[in-house]
């Protein structure tokens, strides 16, 4: 919290254009002056051949010392046998939340205005647990595995934290006219924790998750906070990413009892890797909720108005949001905006 006088933060790199987005964000934290110390530990690709795993001990030791985590994207190497490190570090950690705020910014064209959701997806169950097999030849079998304390931790936290950010309404996403028992219990323990927070909301409601993608599209600014199953939230933090901009703009964060790890939604791009073309903004944006996170709220603002106002140039805005400038250009004038 901000009153230690600097805090240690584990900085995973990444592959790919990961490098680059992440010394944008230590340049831009550095100007910042917030007394964030970087612990950094290598991950991915390029450690396989020297620790015989893209995902060495050394890591999860460094996050679960410091508590907070910031990471660039990591390639999941294709036919070596390994499973994802993101999925791997989600289950390793229990971050059982994924958190993924989806906001309009200045100088990006887009026919959607204004748009504030944040979407909380349950991160470990569902469909995503890969429970899968052949049943015979000519058919197959995914189990669908909902328990009570998996619906009651993501619930909690969503409204703990809706509570914290000053929100007005938070919807439950679900299927249970066709899912009764796993859906259907989702959608109940989120009624039962509602009631500990009902004077809290303008609104507690559900929406049934085809519907909720058409509303999503047709009256987007009526929704605030979505807690969604952990495939219904993969799908529909897309959407909303799309809302404003895409995955160049999207923050993302795995959040745990106690733990976080903060990170863009996109991958690793390798054909931008090393060409000063990635645009950092999502990295930086997860590394903005990352100074919410640690109670740097103050800090965080004056990080989003430096970077609203390079977002408003097009010569300091990156290509792929119609600009012309470099991973380096936009980063530099994030901190000429500091100054
Ligand atoms: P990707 O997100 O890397 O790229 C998709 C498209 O978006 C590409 O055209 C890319 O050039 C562009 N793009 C992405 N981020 C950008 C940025 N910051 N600036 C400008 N353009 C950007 O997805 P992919 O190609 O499917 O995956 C590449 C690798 O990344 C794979 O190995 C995949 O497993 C991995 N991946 C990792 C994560 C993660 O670490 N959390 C997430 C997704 C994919």
């Amino acid at each position: 919290s901000s009153e230690l006088a600097t805090r240690t933060v584990s900085l995973i790199p990444g592959d790919g254009i990961g490098p680059e987005v992440t010394d944008s964000v230590r340049a831009v934290i550095e100007a910042l002056d917030v007394g964030i110390e970087w612990e950094v530990v290598e991950a991915g690709e390029k450690v396989i051949e020297k620790e015989g795993t893209p995902l060495p001990e050394y890591v999860l030791e460094s996050i679960r010392r410091n508590k907070v985590a910031l990471k660039g994207p990591l390639t999941t190497p294709v036919g070596t046998g390994f499973r994802s490190v993101n999925v791997a570090l989600r289950k390793e950690l229990d971050l059982y939340a994924n958190i993924r705020p989806s906001q309009s910014l200045p100088g990006i064209d887009l026919p959607y205005k204004d748009i504030d959701i944040i979407v909380f997806r349950e991160n470990t169950e569902d469909l995503y647990a890969g429970v899968e097999h052949m049943v015979g030849r000519n058919a197959a079998e995914s189990i669908k595995v909902i328990t009570r304390e998996g619906c009651e931790r993501i619930c909690r936290m969503a409204f703990e934290q809706s509570v914290a950010m000053g929100r007005r309404r938070i919807t439950v996403v679900h299927k249970a006219n066709i899912m009764k028992f796993t859906d259907g219990m989702f959608r109940d323990i989120f009624y039962e924790i509602s009631r500990d927070y009902e004077n809290r909301f303008e609104e507690i409601d559900d929406r049934i998750v085809d519907n909720m993608a058409m509303q999503l599209v047709i009256r987007p600014n009526e929704y605030d906070v979505l807690v969604c199953p952990n495939l219904y939230g993969d799908i529909l933090s897309d959407l909303c990413a799309g809302l404003v901009g895409g995955l160049g703009v999207a923050p993302g964060a795995n959040v745990g009892d106690g733990i976080a790890l903060f990170e863009p939604v996109h991958g690793s791009a390798p054909k931008y890797a090393g060409q000063n073309r990635a645009n950092p903004l999502a990295t930086l944006l997860s590394a903005k909720n990352m100074l919410i996170y640690m109670g740097l709220q103050e800090d965080a603002e004056r990080m989003q108005r430096a970077i609203n106002e390079a977002l408003a140039s097009e010569k300091t805005r990156t290509r792929d949001l119609g600009g012309t400038a470099g991973t380096k250009e936009f980063t530099q004038a994030i901190i000429d905006n500091l100054r």
